[in-house]
C-alpha cells in the first residue's frame, strides 16, 4: 500500500467525503429499515412490543436525523484518520487475512468491542455530570421517547468524544480491517435496535446465557426516560457490576414481550 501524503489535504478531504457517504448511507440504510417496519409497514402490528406510546412526532425525527448526519462527518474524519495512520505504518491493522489465526477475527472483535463498552459506559457516567450534561449530551436526551433515527443524534461534542476511541484502539490492537469494518456496522445496527422503541428480542430473553448481557430498546429507553441507570452501549455488563440496571428492566421486558 502506497504511503499516505500527508501534505495533501485534498486527498484527506476526499477520503473523509467518501467515507462520509458510507457511515451517512449506513445510518440512513439501517435506521429506514427500522423505521419502516415499525413505523410505516404496520405499526399497529407491533403496539405491544412499543415501549412508549407517543404519536409520530417528525420535528423531533427531523432533529434527530441532522444531528445524526453532522455526526456521520466526525466518524467519517475519525475514519479517514484511521485510514491514514495505517497507510503510514502506524497501526496494528492487517491486510492479510492469514496473518493471524481465523479465530482471532471473532476474538479482536469483542476485545475491541469490550474496550469500546467500557470506555462508552464510563464516558457516559461522566457526561451525565449536570454540567457537562446540559454542555454534550442533552441533545441525544431531547428524544425522550426515541426512533430509529435518535441513532447518532449526539451534539458534536459527544460526537467527537465517541469517535476517538477506535482510532486509539487500532493503534495497539491487531484488527483485520474488515473486522474494523463489521464493528462499526455491528454499532450501527444495535444504536437502531436500542433507540427503535420497539422491544425485538424474544419473551425470556432477559435471562438467556446471551441475552442477560445484550442491550435492547427496553433497556436503553429507560435510559432515556430514567436517567440515573443503564448506561452501557452494547452489553449490560458494567451497569450490573456497577449496579446502576435499572429495578424496571425485568418487568419492562416481560412486559412488551408477553
Ligand atoms: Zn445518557
Ligand atoms: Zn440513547
Amino acid at each position: 500500500m502506497n504511503e499516505y501524503d500527508f501534505s495533501n489535504p485534498l486527498t484527506f478531504a476526499g477520503l473523509t467525503g467518501l467515507l462520509f457517504l458510507i457511515v451517512a448511507l449506513r445510518y440512513v440504510f439501517i435506521a429506514g429499515i427500522f423505521y419502516v417496519i415499525f413505523y410505516v409497514f404496520n405499526p399497529k402490528g407491533f403496539d405491544r412490543r412499543r415501549i412508549f406510546n407517543g404519536h409520530k412526532n417528525s420535528k423531533q425525527y427531523r432533529k434527530e436525523f441532522a444531528w445524526s448526519i453532522f455526526t456521520s462527518l466526525l466518524f467519517a474524519i475519525a475514519g479517514a484518520a484511521i485510514i491514514v495512520l495505517w497507510q503510514n505504518g502506524y497501526t496494528a491493522i492487517y491486510d492479510d487475512i492469514d496473518a493471524m489465526s481465523w479465530w482471532w477475527i471473532p476474538l479482536s472483535f469483542l476485545i475491541a468491542a469490550f474496550i469500546h463498552e467500557t470506555y462508552y459506559y464510563w464516558l457516559h457516567r461522566w457526561m451525565h455530570r449536570p454540567k457537562i450534561y446540559r454542555w454534550i449530551h442533552k441533545v441525544h436526551h431531547d428524544s425522550h421517547v426515541t426512533s430509529p433515527w435518535t441513532s447518532f443524534s449526539f451534539h458534536p461534542g459527544e460526537g467527537v468524544l465517541q469517535s476517538i476511541v477506535i482510532p486509539i484502539v487500532v493503534l495497539f490492537l491487531p484488527m483485520h480491517y474488515w473486522t474494523i469494518v463489521g464493528l462499526l456496522t455491528f454499532m450501527t445496527l444495535t444504536s437502531a435496535i436500542n433507540h427503535s422503541n420497539i422491544e425485538i428480542y424474544p419473551q425470556n430473553f432477559y435471562k438467556h446465557w446471551l441475552g442477560r448481557w445484550l442491550i435492547g430498546a427496553t433497556h436503553h429507553s429507560l435510559h432515556h426516560t430514567q436517567y440515573r441507570f443503564n448506561f452501557g452501549l452494547y452489553f449490560t455488563f458494567w451497569d450490573k457490576w456497577m449496579k446502576t440496571e435499572s429495578e424496571n428492566y425485568v418487568s419492562n421486558f416481560k412486559k412488551h414481550t408477553s
